[in-house]
């Protein structure tokens, strides 16, 4: 069970702060496009989200997105925040993490995942060895290859809570911070 596990688990990835994640030594987030950063009815994303695009350049703080989804339709997403992008990442596999980790030059200790599936961004976080951090699917409707995957993550889930009590949604990075 421990390939799902993620390391934190917030709501949404604009509660992760600069300061918590520069006290975990964060240098870069990774982040799923979908559902994550923004949701299907709302391609412009937050006010929310684009504060926290703010807060992470002020502290240097790369964010790069991690999609499986082909290069013409993450451009089309992401290229209005200016973000950098890894597309068709075979998440669960560790391609699209291990592509930005060289073509960027990161550390791999200083680098989290964040996603909001555990069956393909929880995965190919723990099996890349860098932190995962699950976050709650901004919207509840998806694609129907989303909605199967979504069916086991319940199971998945109840399997992870007996396992890992500590497990809880939390608003920042402030436990359960080991893995
Ligand atoms: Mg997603």
């Amino acid at each position: 069970m421990s390939i799902f596990k993620p390391t934190w688990m917030v709501e949404r990835i604009y509660d992760l702060s600069a300061d918590d994640l520069k006290n975990n030594g964060v240098e870069a987030v990774l982040t799923d496009l979908d559902n994550t950063l923004i949701a299907w009815n709302n391609p412009d994303g937050t006010q929310e989200l684009l504060d926290w695009f703010d807060m992470m350049r002020t502290a240097g703080i790369k964010v790069i997105v991690v999609s499986n989804n082909n290069h013409h339709r993450v451009q089309l997403a992401v290229e209005k925040f200016g973000l950098p992008f890894e597309s068709r990442a075979l998440k669960p596999l560790t391609f699209g993490i291990n592509k930005a980790i060289k073509h960027y030059q990161l550390d791999r200790k200083g680098v989290i995942m964040v996603g909001d599936q555990l069956i393909t961004d929880m995965v190919s976080a723990n099996m890349a060895e860098v932190r995962g951090v699950l976050v709650k699917p901004l919207v509840g409707s998806d694609a129907w290859n989303t909605r199967i995957n979504r069916f086991l993550e319940q199971f998945i889930k109840i399997i992870l809570k007996r396992k890992y009590p500590e497990l809880k949604w939390n608003r920042g990075l402030k436990n359960n911070g080991s893995n």
